[in-house]
């Protein structure tokens, strides 16, 4: 299940683990922030480009580190708003990264909302029965490091298309966890990866607007409010009782709403934001009043906000999303009683990109 490659990635390193490694080696401290400025700063794709580095600590660092783990197999810009990154592995393992560009009324593409979606494990062990992710079960963490890649891929993608500027990490509004895999079944890696992606000597992106979604792992919510850094959270709900909730989510069984609740409530509490409930919308199966009446009960004590999201239907599952008339029936009974609540609209289909489904495509070629 734990992939050890050859060379640990310089993108899971932090200030103190790469100053330390130097140190060893008998390099001057500010070595490493100058290494991280010509990965992060300047984003530079080859050791010989950091050319403020002596040649011997060059050849040392590409002998040491895997510069980045993480390559560019196919990027499926499957309209002009998303791009669906397949990145490759050094184990030959596929993960996905998404860009989401939702333009603003009235502006130019270039004024879009920008958001990238990234993913923190190869597959996903969590079993929900509606989600392409977890079809084949989990094959392994990611490190920090691979973690940390998607967002420098991005970032390549994005100087290619403004090539004038280089477009900074700074210029998305938002990082959300929400691609392949649980994120707190991964916790160690993920607050590193966050630590690094939320550094001035890193990244440099506000940690509240990193968003971390899971299904419900109730002690890893707990664990998460108590860190200092303030991500937002979001949370797979997808039944607003137990009894529809543990038929499509397996993770209810071991935390029903009972535990899950409680837990969300000390977050929002401790960080005195809103949390998201993330509830999609699927025909026959949660999309019932009385559903929405729970949902908005639940909304409402939370003061959460609900993100409806219209099921995006998977090859070989049987889902189906609700009619238009249906789902604006079921937001109805949120707004009339002043939730905050947004419903995707039908350029959502596209847009949520349903995150594994692009591997699982891969993966089922490979083995044709
Ligand atoms: N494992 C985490 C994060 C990744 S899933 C979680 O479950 O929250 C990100 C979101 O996509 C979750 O809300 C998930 O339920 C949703 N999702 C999964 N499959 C989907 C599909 N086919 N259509 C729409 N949303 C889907
Ligand atoms: Fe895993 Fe999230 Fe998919 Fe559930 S919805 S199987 S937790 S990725």
């Amino acid at each position: 299940m734990k992939f050890t490659p050859a060379q640990p990635a310089l993108t899971g390193e932090t200030l103190d683990t790469l100053t330390e490694k130097l140190r060893e080696r008998g390099e001057p401290a500010f070595r490493a922030k100058q290494i991280l400025d010509w990965l992060y700063k300047k984003r530079v794709g080859e050791w010989d480009q950091m050319t403020s580095l002596p040649k011997p600590l060059r050849a040392w660092l590409a002998e040491t580190f895997d510069l980045l783990p993480a390559a560019l197999v196919l990027n499926k810009q499957s309209t002009d708003v998303t791009d669906k990154l397949l990145l490759g592995l050094r184990d030959q393992s596929l993960i996905e990264t998404v860009i989401i560009r939702v333009p603003q009324e009235g502006v130019g593409l270039e004024h879009s909302r920008k958001t990238i979606c990234i993913s923190t494990q190869v597959g996903c062990a969590m079993g929900c029965v509606f989600c392409a992710s977890g079809l084949d079960g989990l094959k392994r963490d990611l490190s920090a490091g691979e973690i940390v890649a998607q967002l420098l891929q991005v970032c390549q993608i994005e100087d290619a298309r403004t090539p004038r500027a280089r477009a900074e990490l700074a210029s998305f509004d938002n990082i959300v966890v929400m691609g392949m895999g649980e994120p707190l079944a991964n916790y160690d890696a993920l607050i590193r990866a966050l630590t690094i992606v939320n550094a001035p000597w890193g990244l440099g992106f506000g940690a509240r607007r990193i968003t971390i979604s899971t299904s419900g792992l109730v002690p890893k919510i707990l664990k998460l409010a108590d860190e200092p850094l303030g991500f937002r959270l979001a949370i797979s709900l997808h039944g607003a009782t137990d009894a529809v909730r543990e038929k499509i989510m397996p993770v209810n069984k071991a935390y029903p709403l009972a535990k899950l609740i409680p837990a969300v409530r000390a977050f929002s509490e401790k960080h005195g934001r809103m949390v998201t409930l993330e509830f999609i919308l699927i025909a026959g199966v949660n999309d019932a009043l009385e559903q929405a009446e729970k949902l908005r009960d639940l909304a409402r004590d939370l003061h959460a906000h609900v993100n409806l999201i219209p099921y995006n239907t998977v090859a070989g599952l049987p889902w189906e999303r609700p009619s238009i008339t249906r789902q604006e029936r079921f937001a109805e009974v949120l707004r009339r009683a002043r939730i905050s609540v947004t419903l995707r609209r039908e350029k959502g289909h596209d847009i949520d990109a349903a995150c594994g489904q692009l591997r699982l495509q891969t993966e089922k070629a490979r083995e044709n």
